[in-house]
């Protein structure tokens, strides 16, 4: 399948309404990591690019935030239907530069238009507030506003939906953006662009720039035109996003990375937890930051729990993401697949046994085979380091308390999962768990009515649900004096 005959491919930047290739005519590759073959080039842009979509994002603000909510909802659920109506093709291009299995790719397509739905309706009630004056003659009055410019820097694994989880409740608030995907599926985000274009967004309200990570980076976090930046990533590349921006105190969102403890408990439905553990650990082959990084199985269900979920592991489907039979695609590169391999040695050698997988697939390329290691030590890399890969490390555990400081003993603290039908431990252990998330007798949780994001080193700020506009939102507080006179 060709990328390039598709009706929403474009290999150029989206800037001020137009269809731009670097200003030094460099463009970069991208791969299929399923084949390793190209499949296209995109722009290389960097600082100077950057500056012009940000000006031309900041000149298209007066209009869009003066529309009233309701045309710029009415604007973003034409966006929606055009992404809904070419599911297919957009989860297909998605598999393609991503390699992400085409049922996944299709789950992500309306995962991610569900969020552009949900904050079209959300910005409708924007709702402002009246406080009680202690002065006769006054009022206190609180107004919500856009906060201007955001930029938007996002991931490979997922290249739609964390690009609409921002986008969509900053734009219906009332503020432009300026998106840079990431270099290995740019594809995904320049269709966004186009279907943008058809549903009528003004010229300059949304731009995508392709091109040098730092260099682009590094305008958008320095320059004092953007008031905020929205950053889905590494807790590295995160935290010198965040330094970045100090120096011009720009509001900051962070969905950094994860290390999910995922526990099962002895009363837990075992054959629950495995379908649970299966979804949240290979999902994406185990690239997701939400992903289970350590699962915690109590001993007297550890035997059983481990049987039934490497029987499970054993009937996942390795291949091409483009077949439909495929439920594990590639890892994106090599440099991962790298890591995964690293990780499995590592804690082989301090005493854990392969379940199931463990090496390289015999398809080559970037595949490797789903893992499953027991008796995982806690010195092992694995236990404390994000793999971002198809290996699943059980733990045994004795009872609550020392699971309880188990999990929460990591910099971490996205996504948590536990499996229990005690309804005293299902309160207990929700609230323990330091984690902005967690899933009781489920190993999914993402949804655009909730709100997803982390705390601690996993980042700040909170994207979908009615809390998902605050980060694009000031608070102005207005009094108004001199009334009874
Ligand atoms: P990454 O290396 O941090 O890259 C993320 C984005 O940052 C890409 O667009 C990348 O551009 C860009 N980038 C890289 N260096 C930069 C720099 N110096 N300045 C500005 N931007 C820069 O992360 P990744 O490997 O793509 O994604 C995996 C990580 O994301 C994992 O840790 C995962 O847990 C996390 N993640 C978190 C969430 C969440 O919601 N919490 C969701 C998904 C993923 P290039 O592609 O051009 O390098």
């Amino acid at each position: 399948m060709d990328i390039k005959s598709f009706n929403l491919f474009k290999d150029k930047c989206f800037i001020n309404g137009e269809w731009i290739k670097a200003i030094s005519g460099e463009e970069i590759s991208v791969n299929n990591p399923a084949t390793l073959k190209e499949i296209g080039t995109v722009p290389k842009c960097g600082k100077d690019e950057t500056k012009q979509a940000i000006e031309a994002a900041n000149a298209s603000w007066p209009e869009w935030r003066s529309k009233s909510a309701k045309e710029r909802s009415t604007i973003m659920k034409k966006w929606f239907d055009l992404i809904m109506s070419n599911k297919e093709e957009l989860a297909q291009m998605m598999t393609i530069e991503q390699g992400k299995p085409l049922n996944e790719a299709r789950g992500e397509i309306v995962y991610g238009a569900s969020f552009i739905e949900w904050f079209a309706e959300e910005a409708k009630r924007i709702y402002g507030d009246t406080i009680p004056d202690p002065l006769i003659d006054r009022r206190i009055l609180v107004l919500k506003q856009p906060v201007g410019v955001v930029a938007s820097i996002t991931p490979w694994n997922f290249p739609n939906a964390m690009i609409t989880r921002k986008c969509a409740p900053a734009l219906a608030v009332g503020c432009p953006v300026v998106i840079k995907p990431a270099s290995q599926t740019p594809y995904s985000a320049l269709a966004l662009a186009m279907l943008a274009e058809q549903a009528g967004f003004p010229k300059g309200t949304l731009n995508v720039i392709t091109g040098k990570a730092s260099e682009i980076g590094e305008e958008l976090a320095t320059n004092p035109t953007v008031r905020k930046l929205s950053f889905t990533g590494s807790t590295e590349i995160g935290k010198v996003l965040m330094a970045k921006c100090a120096g011009t105190v720009k509001k900051v969102s962070m969905e950094l990375g994860g290390h999910a403890p995922f526990i099962v408990f002895d009363d837990a439905n075992i054959d629950d937890a495995v379908i649970g553990a299966i979804q949240s650990k290979f999902r994406n082959t185990g690239q997701t930051c939400v992903c289970a990084n350590r699962i915690y199985a109590q001993s007297g269900i550890y035997e059983e729990f481990c049987q039934k979920f490497v029987k499970a592991a054993s009937e996942l489907k390795v291949g091409d993401g483009l077949h439909e039979e495929t439920t594990s695609g590639p890892m994106i590169d090599e440099q991962s697949l790298e890591k995964v391999e690293e990780h499995v040695q590592d804690a082989v050698q301090l005493g854990a046994k392969v379940a199931i997988g463990g090496s390289k697939h015999s398809l080559g390329l970037n595949f490797f085979q789903p893992t499953i290691l027991t008796d995982v030590t806690p010195e092992a890399k694995i236990t404390s380091e994000e793999t971002f890969g198809p290996v699943a490390p059980v733990y045994k555990f004795k009872d609550e308390n020392e699971v309880i400081e188990l999990a929460n003993n990591s910099p971490y603290g996205l996504a948590s999962y536990f499996y229990s039908r005690d309804i005293g431990r299902i309160w207990r252990v929700s609230e323990a768990l330091e984690y902005g998330m967690v899933g009781v007798n489920t190993g999914l949780t993402s949804k655009a009515e909730a709100p997803f994001g982390g705390i601690k080193e996993s980042g700040l700020g909170r994207e979908g649900s009615k809390y998902g506009v605050d980060d694009f939102l000031e608070v102005k507080y207005v009094n108004m004096c001199g009334l009874d006179k």
